[in-house]
C-alpha cells in the first residue's frame, strides 16, 4: 500500500481533460469570424452545471489563452506518460509525494505545493 494515488481515476480525468483542451483548442484555431449575427441569446436549458464543478480549479490555469492551452496540453500529455512509469503523483524536483488536494485540483501538477512556491518566487 505505498501508492495512496488512484491512478486509474486521475488518467480518466487527464484523459476527460485532454479532450476538452483539444477542444478548446480546436475552436482557437477556427477563429469563425461574424458567425455570431443570427445566433440570438436564446440559448436552450443547455448548460451542465457538473461539468464547470470539475474545472472550477487555480488560476493556474488559463484557458482563454492558446499557449496556454498547449502547455496544458504538453502537461496533461506529461503526467499520462508518468502514470505509465509509476511515477506519477511524485513531485518531479524533489520526488516528493504532491498532496492529494493539489492533484486533485491539478491533475497534472509536476510539482509538490512547496517547489511550485519556490518556483514562482523566481
Ligand atoms: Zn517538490
Amino acid at each position: 500500500m505505498s501508492t495512496a494515488v488512484d491512478t486509474e481515476h486521475f488518467k480518466q480525468r487527464l484523459l476527460d481533460e485532454r479532450a476538452r483542451v483539444q477542444e478548446a483548442l480546436d475552436y482557437l484555431h477556427e477563429e469563425n469570424p461574424g458567425s455570431m449575427e443570427d445566433e440570438t441569446q436564446e440559448i436552450p436549458s443547455d448548460n451542465h452545471p457538473a461539468d464547470y464543478a470539475s474545472i472550477t480549479v487555480d488560476r493556474e490555469i488559463d484557458y482563454t489563452l492558446e499557449e496556454n492551452s498547449e502547455q496544458v496540453l504538453s502537461s496533461i500529455d506529461g503526467a499520462l506518460g508518468r502514470i505509465d512509469d509509476g511515477t506519477y503523483g511524485h513531485c518531479v524536483n524533489c520526488g516528493h509525494a504532491i498532496a492529494q488536494d493539489r492533484l486533485a485540483a491539478i491533475p497534472w501538477a509536476t510539482h509538490c505545493i512547496e517547489c511550485k512556491r519556490l518556483e514562482e518566487r523566481g
